[in-house]
């Protein structure tokens, strides 16, 4: 870019330019397009006449939310990253680019879409087999498993932004000693984060017509940084026979940058060989698994020197999000703007890409040392978990920015 400077290692390229929500201390939350250590301002972009239709799109960014942009579909939201790029690349800084750029690292980024609804998967067959492993050691993978992508319906009302703090959870667990299945309520004492990615739904369906997996890039706005906190000791008490419910809803956290599926395009790789072959509407064709690679780090409240506990990267993925999203709508069901599907846990064939303090500990049988000499089999009280995910080097550097969540400390 001639007259802006971005940093060669940031994760905000102009490849990129992803979507959030932001504002400036002001309390007006409006839409932001990161570049560097930059944001474009744009609802000051849409005033300015960059997009045309000045009134129109003032209005379309001033809003506490993405929802009715992206409902405007693909032509309009590429074209308005074709002319945000255009300005970018503009030989001399631009008379109102004082108007239009925030400083990044000034700006508060707020929840970026309202989600109807959530929807987690259960897409890495490492991490299905290492956890199946755990809970059933002759059968870790169910027969259903290499057929269909599984998954559930997750709770849309508690996934917060990055940076929000997450609260314990209590509940029933069987506590170790106690008499067989007899559950007291307490807080959880196995509190994990699960490692994941996931999309946004750009495009409403119809009830009772089903997306193909041709037609399902149509339908995902973009990919955003997940964390899906999982508490297992109430997961393991109530998830049979209907799966989970109050170890997975108390909360997640998702980045404050969505990164259009369309910057992407350069890193598409095809995914692991699936056996059996997919029944046919699950087969596809072509590279629709995403290189991108995914690192977790923890932090505790005793040094502030973080810990690196896994290196994963979505190509792992055994289901791709074309299979996930023609697998939900196969049976009628229709999906809405700001939807969110989540992959699962993202872990990889290594002992360092395991997605989940579960996988990495050993269901807390094998405990680890911290940077600071502390150990953990699950997360505490103060912890931070953060992660990253990016695909490329350089220029065409897309990087997902961070999904950050602090355990919080209960007085
Ligand atoms: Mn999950």
């Amino acid at each position: 870019m001639p007259w802006l400077h971005i940093s060669p290692d940031s994760d905000f390229s102009l490849q990129n330019l992803p979507f959030g929500i932001f504002h400036t201390g002001d309390n007006r939350p409006r839409a932001g397009m990161a570049i560097g250590g930059h944001i474009i301002d744009l609802e000051a972009a849409a005033e300015a006449g960059l997009f045309g239709k000045r009134r129109f799109f003032k209005k379309i960014f001033g809003q506490a939310t993405l929802n009715d942009f992206i409902a405007l579909g693909k032509p309009v939201t590429n074209g308005i990253r074709r002319k945000v790029r255009n300005w970018l690349e503009l030989p001399a800084t631009p008379e109102n680019a004082l108007q239009i750029i925030a400083d990044r690292e000034s700006a508060t980024m707020l929840m970026p879409i309202r989600v109807p609804n959530y929807t987690d998967f259960y897409s890495s067959i490492e991490h299905a087999t290492n956890v199946g492993k755990m809970f059933r050691p002759d059968n870790p993978l169910l027969p259903n498993w290499r057929w269909m992508p599984i998954g559930y319906h997750g709770r849309a009302s508690s996934i917060v932004v990055s940076g929000t703090p997450i609260r314990r959870p209590s509940g029933q667990i069987l506590a170790p000693g106690g008499e067989p299945d007899t559950p007291i309520y307490a807080p959880s004492r196995q509190l994990d984060f699960e490692l994941e990615m996931a999309f946004v739904i750009g495009k409403e369906s119809t009830l009772g017509e089903p997306i193909t997996v041709e037609n399902a890039e149509e339908y995902i706005f973009g990919l955003v940084l997940f964390n899906d906190w999982s508490a297992r000791d109430i997961q393991r008490w109530e998830y049979v026979p209907l799966g989970p419910f109050l170890g997975k809803n108390f909360g997640s956290s998702m980045a404050p940058w969505i990164v259009p599926l369309e910057a992407l395009k350069p890193y598409r790789v095809k995914g692991p060989k699936q056996k059996p072959a997919p029944l046919d509407y699950l087969k596809t064709k072509g590279a629709k698994n995403l290189d991108i690679e995914l690192a977790v780090t923890l932090t505790s409240t005793k040094l502030n020197v973080p810990t690196l506990l896994c290196q994963s990267n979505t190509k792992y993925l055994y289901w791709s999000m074309v299979q996930q999203l023609a697998h939900h709508t196969v049976n009628g069901c229709n999906v809405q703007v700001g939807d969110l599907m989540a992959s699962g846990t993202i872990s990889g064939p290594t002992p360092e890409s395991l997605g989940s303090m579960l996988e990495i500990t050993l269901g807390g049988r094998n405990p680890i040392t911290l940077n600071d000499g502390s150990t953990r089999a699950f997360l505490q009280d103060g912890d931070v978990v953060t992660m990253r995910g990016s695909a490329g080097e350089g220029e065409g550097r897309v990087g997902f920015g961070e999904v950050i969540g602090e355990v919080l400390v209960l007085k």
